[in-house]
């Protein structure tokens, strides 16, 4: 079992197979970034997938692989494949913008992937190509109602952003329950990659949105997710709402990060991370085991995003796009 400095049992891996992507999300990659990771410095699936053994002997049973786009890996359903065998009762999933989940939901089904969260954050085209600078929503929409059609479970993300798309919250909560899909909002968390001009909406303003048509009722949280649920009491439909400028879902944070390249990220807020690379592509076992343990013995007890407006140094240096959200 994998316990940290703090006490806390991590079972949770995100593992980001590349930060390259497709959109240019306002929040998360506005540019293309200065320099991208060297091809050569990726590791590979077979690289990856040793990391993962360890982690998943050691106590590991839920993965989650994300990026950048993770769906511009090719052969991607290969790496599902590779982790399904290895064992059939992880909990299996990906985030992904949908964008080419047209092509890819059928084979990433057949390899064994069994949950996907896509981020929806409009369902207007003119404001999607505002927030992503691409026109995307009917990929997008095409990708969601593909991913159902085939049995994947569906969660959606949105991100709402003052002046943007906060007036299409309720929106998209009605188009999930009509779907059956559960959405998540997330409040948008400051990071120096992103336009510094975005305003994110806080829980309560984003609670309040929904009010002016719903009641609501808090249930609490899922176990160790970062996700509190209310239930909207008209319909009993329930919905998530992450806030991280809380904190308070630290207390019981039970994930790490895995890099494309190769570094172990112990919380999303901070800088720190060791690689692992050095090991994995030498076939060292326990010399990734051993950063793993330093990692989880460093984890932070809490990030510092803060619930004021944020000043200089609650502005994370952290990448969304590297780290995978
Ligand atoms: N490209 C995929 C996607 O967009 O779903 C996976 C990677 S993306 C970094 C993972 C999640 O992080 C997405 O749901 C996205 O909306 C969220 N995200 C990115 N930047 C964010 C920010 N600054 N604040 C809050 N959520 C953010
Ligand atoms: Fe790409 Fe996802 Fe970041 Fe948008 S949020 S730029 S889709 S990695």
């Amino acid at each position: 079992m994998l316990i940290d400095g703090h006490g806390r049992r991590v079972n949770y891996l995100r593992v980001s197979v590349t930060e390259r992507c497709n959109f240019r999300c306002q929040y998360c990659m506005p540019e293309k970034p200065f320099s991208w990771v060297p091809k050569e410095n990726l590791l590979s699936f077979e690289e990856l997938f040793m990391f993962i053994k360890v982690a998943m002997d050691e106590g590991v049973d839920k993965i989650r692989i994300t990026g950048g786009e993770p769906l511009l890996r090719e052969d991607l359903d290969r790496f599902v494949k590779m982790i399904n065998d290895h064992n059939p009762n992880v909990d299996l999933a990906m985030t992904t913008n949908g964008f080419l989940l047209p092509e890819a939901a059928q084979r990433l089904k057949d390899a064994g992937l069994k949950r996907l969260n896509i981020s929806l954050d409009s369902l207007k085209p003119d404001v999607a190509a505002k927030i992503a600078q691409k026109d995307v929503l009917s990929h997008v929409l095409k990708g969601i109602d593909k991913a159902l059609e085939v049995g994947l479970k569906v969660k959606l993300n949105m991100v709402p952003l003052k002046g943007i798309n906060d007036d299409e919250i309720v929106d998209i909560l009605e188009y999930a329950q009509q779907k059956g899909m559960k959405v998540r909002f997330i409040e948008y968390m400051e990071n120096r990659h992103a336009d510094q001009s975005l305003r994110g909406m806080h829980g309560k303003e984003i609670l309040a949105k929904i009010k002016e048509r719903y009641t609501i009722r808090a249930l609490g949280r899922e176990g160790a997710s970062p996700s509190f649920n209310y239930i909207i009491e008209e319909s009993g439909y329930e919905f998530g709402l992450i806030d991280p400028h809380k904190h308070d879902f630290c207390e019981s944070c039970n994930r790490i990060r895995l890099t494309a390249e190769g570094f172990l990220i112990p919380c999303l807020y901070f800088d720190e991370a060791m690689s692992i690379a050095k090991h994995v592509k030498k076939g060292d076992i326990e010399g990734a085991s051993q950063v793993l343990a330093q990692v989880l013995k460093d984890k932070p007890k809490e990030n510092r995003w803060s619930e004021e407006d944020p000043n200089e140094e609650d502005i994370s240096s952290r990448a969304f796009y590297e780290t995978g959200g």
